[in-house]
């Protein structure tokens, strides 16, 4: 039977949402997905744009180029959710599915921190990671601060891996001496999610690149004029150049529509990403997925992808009639860039009780070779 399904969202999961999809469901069957973004990209390489190893034209694909492939594109704002009707409004116009995903990420906003905006500079956005490059390009002495502006964030290990592509930058320069690396952290750890032995190892990376590393540190204030940022901790810091990790919460559009829980995100069932309106699934950044260690599920794109491939599979399932349930079983693997070539790698089961079983594997150009790898097969296999 020919069914429609509306995916919102063509980021890491919508657009892995809408391949596989228009891959197992019958050619009747229309698979349309909204963004409204003209052209998709791949946040995990920002960091090499920052760092001067990719050119950010290369990373943003058009978006229409779904269309080749039987996926419907519609490019625009989705301005409204129904998830009752499972209905959204896209650019004033209003379209209705058999099966809605929702796979809106996570809005950025720095404009919640006073003086953050003027004061620093992120690699969060494709732009951002421009502007950050040319800064430190002219950058030749003085003192980085790398900000994460509150402990939730997307990719839990890209502050630190920033600070460290940051540090072995100012190394290959030859000016190392001439600066200071600092990370201050409104979290008590790095990566607190994969438990306590990969945060130890993360932290050990970061400082054995000699960068200093302040956790529990949450800012209150930027003074962009001073050049120094307030912590609720009574304590300062001084700056030249200031990096920082923006806070985040889950789209308005989003936040208006009755799917999201006290957690500000879309609650979902953690193994089938079903949310409590029938035909109705959230995936990605967009959901809060609370694991027993107290800690949410990290927001990073391989839980986005693996969560897509789960919900297509049950949708197509569901279609058909025929097929097991497939289910999201925590699983996710991260590398940590730390410079010169290398990074290091972590991967397990962050569903694993009491403690997410996560290992840390040391840093190599193994692991390096395998991020530029996954980031050639992205662009081959989604967009
Ligand atoms: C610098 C950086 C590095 C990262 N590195 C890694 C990494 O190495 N590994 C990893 O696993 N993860 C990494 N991440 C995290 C990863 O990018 C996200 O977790 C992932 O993109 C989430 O996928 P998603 O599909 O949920 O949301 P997104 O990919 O953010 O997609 C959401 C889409 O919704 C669209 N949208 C939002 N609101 C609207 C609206 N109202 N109307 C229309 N369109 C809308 C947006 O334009 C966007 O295209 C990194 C993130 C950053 C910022």
């Amino acid at each position: 039977m020919s069914k429609t399904v509306l995916i919102l969202g063509a980021g890491i999961g919508g657009l892995a949402a809408a391949n596989l999809l228009r891959r197992s469901l019958p050619k009747g069957s229309r698979v349309v997905v909204a963004d409204r973004e003209r052209s998709v990209s791949f946040a995990a390489s920002y960091l090499w744009v920052m760092s001067g190893e990719r050119k950010e034209e290369r990373l943003s694909p058009p978006l229409d180029r779904l269309q080749r492939k039987g996926i419907e594109v519609i490019e625009g704002e989705v301005e409204h959710i129904d998830p009752d009707k499972r209905k959204a409004t896209i650019g004033g116009a209003s379209i209705s599915a058999d099966y809605l995903i929702v796979a809106l990420g996570a809005d950025f906003i720095p404009e919640t921190v006073p003086g953050l905006v003027e004061g620093g500079l992120t690699f969060a956005t494709l732009a951002g990671a421009a502007r950050l490059r040319a800064a430190l390009a002219t950058f030749t002495e003085g003192r980085v601060v790398v900000l994460t502006a509150a402990p939730l964030y997307k990719c839990p290990a890209a502050p630190y891996e920033a600070a460290m592509l940051i540090e072995a930058g100012f190394r290959r320069r030859g000016i190392r001496r001439q600066v200071t690396v600092e990370l201050y952290a409104a979290e008590p750890g790095p990566m607190g999610v994969a438990g306590p032995a990969v945060s130890a190892a993360v932290r050990g990376m970061v400082e054995t690149q000699g960068i200093g590393y302040f956790p529990d540190h949450q800012v209150t204030k930027v003074d962009p004029l001073g050049r120094s940022v307030e912590f609720t901790n009574g304590k300062r810091a001084g700056y030249d150049l200031l990096v920082y990790v923006p806070p985040i919460r889950a789209p308005q559009v989003v936040r208006e529509s009755g799917l999201i829980d006290k957690s500000g995100w879309v609650q979902v069932d953690r193994n089938t990403l079903a949310t409590r309106f029938p035909g109705v699934y959230g995936l990605g950044d967009v959901t809060s997925i609370p694991l027993s260690m107290g800690k949410p599920l990290p927001k990073a794109g391989v839980f986005a992808r693996a969560q897509a491939e789960v919900v297509a599979r049950n949708i197509a399932r569901a279609v058909s009639g025929s097929g097991r349930e497939a289910g999201f079983d925590g699983h996710g693997a991260c590398f940590v860039e730390v410079g010169a070539g290398k990074a290091g790698y972590g991967a397990g089961n962050f569903y694993g009780e009491p403690l997410p079983a996560v290992n840390m594997r040391r840093p190599s150009w193994l692991w390096h070779a395998g991020k530029v790898l996954y980031e050639k097969y992205w662009f081959w296999r989604w967009p």
